[in-house]
């Protein structure tokens, strides 16, 4: 199909919920994406911070095929070798105990929050606030949505779902104020993503972590865009040493497999009870899969380093970029490959300049330039998307 069928056929039968680019992506290799028509883009994007190992990594490829020829599903009523594997990969490198795989990030922090919930309410009938963050994003689903602090996702899917309650984020004194024994869990990015990559101070976290233990409150860290090496530690709370009792992780743990999950130390290993909670695709064969070769590939090319290195040498481009041009850049934010650059304005038009010179950046809450490449992208690519970067902004 060329460009204009591809595009007239998905907007007469897919829903319109996406304000999509006119691009019709065909294939990917390494940090490129190419279009139906043959183009070349630098992707600075990595399909929302998922493509961890790029595009076409031939061990994952690999992987798949191979198991795609063994046996693709067979719920979690039996044992694999596969989910044995992926399951132990992720309590190495997030530091945790257990695991339990998902679909997507929503559907991996509503499996937090539910075991908060148990842990809650096993200790008191009142115990099961949860304490989310305004700007945050948690997911789409009714209670992620309640825990999200956007208004402009919740308009017209009230009644939200009870017991959630909002505080401004990286502000202890708010937290404080309504912290209480009702409280079973509070739920934090440790870096804020879709609110404009925020990051906070490990004070902060510090004396929320505090704050969790005094009212014995879970806390539920959302690495669903910060983890898997994401911001230079394959978890980002391993910057501030702040260890939640719930992680969740999704995005980039497969590479570009959907899949997702929580993980947890042993001491809350026993809050659910066999049947408590599940599903039936979780940690499927291919899932699985995606996420051994995915960790077990970025421990080998010893990406975590390496991201660390490359999102510093990126940081520092981009602040010479902000010192270039001070009338429309506030500041540059982040952490590893997760970077943000706050601008005075909207920054669509950037995001569409870039597009025109062939690299793929994103634009979030409005304002904020978000950049979040395949964690294998080269300093080459880097510059290249920095030159695009200059390009926009003057002419911005
Ligand atoms: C993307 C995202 C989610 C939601 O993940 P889905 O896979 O879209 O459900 C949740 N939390 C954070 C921090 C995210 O960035």
């Amino acid at each position: 199909m060329d460009k204009k069928t591809v595009i007239e056929q998905t907007e007469k039968y897919y829903l319109p919920v996406f304000g999509r680019y006119q691009m019709v992506i065909d294939h990917g290799q390494g940090s490129k994406v190419y279009d139906n028509e043959g183009n070349e883009y630098v992707d600075c994007f990595a399909g929302i911070a998922v493509n961890a190992l790029g595009y076409n990594h031939p061990i994952l490829v690999k992987a798949l095929r191979d198991q795609v020829g063994k046996i693709m599903h067979c719920s979690n009523l039996y044992y694999t070798e596969i989910q044995a594997q992926a399951a132990r990969m992720v309590c190495e490198c997030s530091g945790m105990d257990r695991v339990f795989f998902a679909n997507c990030g929503a559907e991996g922090n509503e499996g937090a929050m539910k075991l908060a919930r148990k842990y809650g309410v096993k200790k008191s009938p009142t115990k099961y606030k949860i304490i989310s963050a305004q700007e945050s994003f948690h997911g789409r689903t009714f209670d992620t949505l309640a825990a999200t602090g956007h208004d402009y996702y919740h308009v017209g899917y009230g009644p939200l779902s009870p017991g959630h309650v909002l505080v401004d984020y990286g502000d202890i004194a708010a937290l404080e104020a309504v912290m209480d024994d009702d409280v079973c869990a509070v739920l934090l990015e440790p870096v804020q993503g879709e609110g404009g990559v925020f990051v906070p101070t490990d004070e902060y976290l510090k004396q929320v972590r505090a704050l969790c233990d005094k009212y014995d409150a879970l806390l539920i860290f959302d690495e669903v865009q910060t983890g898997v090496a994401r911001t230079g530690k394959w978890f980002a709370y391993m910057h501030s040493g702040v260890k939640p009792d719930v992680l969740t992780f999704a995005k980039g743990i497969g590479s570009g497999f959907p899949v997702a999950g929580f993980a947890v130390p042993e001491k809350h290993a026993r809050v659910f009870a066999p049947g408590d909670h599940g599903g039936t695709f979780g940690g499927n064969p291919m899932a699985s899969a995606a996420v051994y070769a995915t960790l077990t590939t970025l421990k080998s090319e010893n990406m975590v380093d390496k991201v660390a290195e490359k999102g510093a040498y990126f940081m520092d481009e981009l602040k010479k970029l902000a010192a270039k041009y001070p009338e429309k850049v506030v500041e540059v934010r982040g952490k590893g490959l997760l970077l943000g650059m706050q601008l005075t304005k909207p920054g669509k038009p950037v995001v569409e300049h870039c597009l025109a010179n062939h690299v793929l950046i994103n634009c979030t809450a409005n304002t904020v330039i978000r950049l979040a490449p395949p964690l294998v992208i080269t300093k080459e690519e880097i510059d290249v998307v920095v030159a695009a970067l200059d390009k926009a902004l003057a002419d911005f």
